[in-house]
């Protein structure tokens, strides 16, 4: 049997590095080298064991859901992916089942069957990725070129959310967008939004990170500990208030403020998980100014289009990912995150040995 170093969360609220088997990739399976892989707040959740039964389903379990790595093996009838090994890759966390209405009509992050027994939601209900190496199906991953890191392409599972949303909205050109909470992604939404031609990028927040907001892009930051956050838009924005609003934050609190800062029609992107909580809806507001309250889940489609803003240079990631820990201090990163001590701690591992035959040829060759 080989093994592999793996953060391995044998009881609630406590992670263990130890060595466990390591996967075998199955009939169209690739076994990918893990390079990178983000820690968020879902998997602290998914630790303190607020989803036990659920998320994991049952003790011990592998977390781990925003990642890339290198292709290390092929299973049998992977090879029709195109993939090979040395190939750097990210993965999306599932595809659907292909056969439920939702994944036929290309909405697969709805798939009617996630929550059905056996269903492979990676790092959430079956292995994720805090460990040397994860298996996933071929036709989960995608291709990473060069000129994107490691840790860069960790952020695409996050980055991917905020595309989505984008197009949920409708984002175009010339647009005027607010994003609530400056975390990872708040941070990216707003590099999203510019990158998709919005003018007039606000962030709400509070703290240092409105500065790494500016930095990022932002045009202008309310901090709604000093002023009103509805009325910070509002000024921004001529008086009309922003035509696309994003909750990147999941506080309650937000979701009637996003509808008094949206303009008449506009649309209000909500990105954040609320633990259940309830938020207050002005009905009248949303019925009278005719405004569009959207929920966004996940990112269907959106990997190829992230990867590629990465690496045009349109995303600047360094801000977003200076704090990275070996696996051994997995339990140092789970503390900068619980304490918001870091937007976005990173594991990062090093790469397998180079085989010879993948050695570049010769300089003075043709
Ligand atoms: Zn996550
Ligand atoms: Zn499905």
């Amino acid at each position: 049997m080989s093994t592999m170093r793996a953060a391995v969360l044998r009881e609630f609220g406590q992670l263990e590095v130890a060595d466990v088997e390591r996967p075998e990739p199955g009939p169209g399976e690739v076994l990918v080298r893990v390079r990178a892989c983000g820690i968020c707040g879902t998997d602290l959740k998914i630790v303190s064991g607020a989803y036990r039964g659920t998320w994991p389903p049952a003790l011990p379990f592998i977390i781990g859901h925003e990642w890339s790595g290198e292709v290390a093996a092929l299973g049998p009838d992977a090879q029709r992916s195109g993939l090979r090994p040395g190939d750097r890759v990210v993965a999306e966390n599932h595809t659907g089942c292909a056969a439920c209405p939702m994944c036929r009509a290309g909405r697969y992050n709805l798939c009617e069957r996630v929550r059905e027994p056996g269903f492979k939601l990676y790092g959430h209900t079956a292995p994720g990725a805090l460990a040397e190496y994860a298996v996933r199906p071929a036709v989960a991953l995608h291709r990473v070129p060069e000129q994107v890191s490691e840790v860069a392409a960790a952020l695409v599972n996050q980055g991917a959310l905020t595309v989505h949303a984008a197009r949920r909205t409708g984002l175009g050109a010339g647009d005027s967008v607010a994003v609530f909470g400056p975390g990872l992604l708040g941070l990216l939404m707003i590099q999203v939004a510019r990158a998709a031609g919005a003018t007039d990028v606000i962030m709400v927040g509070r703290g240092p990170r409105l500065e790494v907001a500016r930095e990022l892009g932002g045009t202008a930051v309310v901090d709604y500990e000093q002023a009103d956050p509805v009325a910070g838009i509002r000024a921004a924005t001529g008086g009309r208030g922003a035509d696309h609003v994003y909750d990147c934050s999941g506080n309650t609190a937000v979701v009637a403020q996003a509808l008094g800062a949206v303009r008449r029609g506009g649309s209000v992107a909500l990105l954040g998980l609320a633990g259940g909580k309830l938020a207050e809806l002005p009905v009248d507001r949303v019925t009278l100014d005719e405004l569009n309250v959207l929920g966004v889940r996940s990112s269907p489609n959106a990997y190829p289009a992230m990867i590629s803003l990465l690496a045009s240079g349109a995303i600047r990631t360094g801000p977003l990912t200076a704090d990275q820990y070996p696996l051994s201090d997995v339990a140092a990163a789970f503390g900068a995150l619980a304490r918001r001590e870091s937007v976005r701690p990173i594991i990062t591992m090093p790469p397998a040995e180079r085989r010879p035959s993948r050695r570049r040829p010769d300089a003075s060759c043709p």
